[in-house]
């Protein structure tokens, strides 16, 4: 069993209907008792919700300080390659996009790490396209010793991989792993995936399984909001954690919520979600899940960032960059997306105390699990 066989039994049609047919009184159900319930989730996703927008953000800010505090993880993207052996039409690191292509070696790497410990991160994501040859198990087997010296907290975000590779990379020194589905419906999801491995939709959606099977410590969920109707991906990827959380319940999870931008050769969004509508994201995802981190990139503007701090995030990206080496010589075209948020890491540290909370570099040590 995998979400996979969960997932055919869910009739989306239906429950795209069902949401959006959510009524002022679901909602306010939903309002008494949102935890771990998906009814009150969809309630909270539907349209039906937005006038309960602020109730939402004070629920929701409640929450988040009482189980994590006033305290925020900063987080830093380290771009390993650029190298992609897929087709996605939103990314501009797809196959067929003419740009300088580039594998970072031992001795970049090493450079990229001196740079972000000058800036006094503690915890890294290694980033990079999909390429199993150039870029699969075997470097991955490399890399993760190398970096894993110098942070205490090492995620990554790469192509799916098997069990097996999960657990050799976790006895490296692997914590986390981010596997966004990009989006639930498998007709969107066929359009904009058109060529490499990456078009196995239910390969993908098993995923997180292989994560949960191998004992991944945190698992991380997220989908490209603005490439199907965002509302009923959301709720997808809730009836996702949910399964997930009672299913693999040793490893602890995240949800990611970037909007799709733009980007060398890429796509506008299909549904476009406005800024209300990333807020009751958010403040949903909260309320059906307390326990859950919930993390917010340089893809949003700083003034959205920074207003949206309290609402439910716990994690946040700072001073990022998009491509490979770009810390030690930052070159446009080799950009996966473009940032919006390109403060440095001390204005954004000096945000976060600012409104009253406490920037963390660390937060994490392998050895406490
Ligand atoms: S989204 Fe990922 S798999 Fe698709 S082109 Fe970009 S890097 Fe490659």
């Amino acid at each position: 069993m995998a979400f996979a066989d969960i997932f055919a039994d869910l009739d989306q049609a239906h429950l795209r209907m069902a949401m959006y047919s959510s009524t002022s009184l679901d909602v306010e159900g939903a309002l008494q008792q949102p935890a771990g319930k998906l009814s009150a989730l969809m309630a909270l996703l539907s349209p039906a919700a937005e006038p309960y927008i602020e109730q939402m953000a004070q629920q929701a800010m409640a929450l988040t300080q009482q189980r994590f505090g006033h305290n925020i993880g900063l987080f830093i993207p380290l771009y390993l390659s650029n190298l992609c052996a897929n087709e996605c039409d939103y990314c501009g690191f797809t196959m067929s996009n003419k740009i300088k292509r580039k594998v970072l070696n031992v001795e970049e790497i090493a450079t990229e790490i001196q740079i972000i410990k000058q800036r006094q991160f503690d915890s890294v994501l290694l980033v990079s396209g999909e390429h199993e040859t150039k870029v699969g198990i075997q470097y991955f087997k490399q890399v993760v010793p190398q970096v894993k010296q110098h942070f205490s907290h090492l995620a990554m975000e790469v192509q799916p991989l098997e069990i097996s590779e999960y657990a050799q990379l976790k006895g490296l020194g692997l914590d986390s792993v981010m596997l966004y589905q990009e989006t639930y419906q498998a007709r969107t999801y066929a359009q904009h995936h058109t060529r490499g491995k990456k078009r196995d939709f239910t390969y993908r959606l098993n995923s997180p399984d292989r994560l949960g099977q191998a004992g991944i410590d945190k698992i991380g969920l997220g989908v490209l909001l603005g490439l199907d109707d965002w509302r009923l991906d959301a709720l997808m990827m809730g009836h996702h954690l949910h399964y997930l959380e009672n299913t693999y319940w040793r490893s602890k999870y995240s949800v990611s919520l970037p909007r799709l931008r733009p980007c060398v050769g890429g796509i506008q969004p299909k549904s476009p979600m406005t800024d209300l509508g990333l807020v009751q994201v958010i403040c949903a995802f909260r309320l059906f899940s307390e326990q859950l981190e919930i993390s917010l990139s340089t893809r949003e503007s700083a003034q959205l960032r920074d207003n949206l701090l309290p609402l439910g995030i716990t994690h946040m990206s700072a001073g990022s960059s998009t491509q490979p080496g770009g810390y030690a010589a930052a070159t446009a075209e080799l950009d996966q997306f473009e940032i919006s948020d390109q403060r440095s890491v001390e204005l954004i540290a000096n945000m976060i105390a600012n409104k009253g909370y406490q920037a963390i570099f660390k937060d994490w040590e392998s050895g406490w699990r």
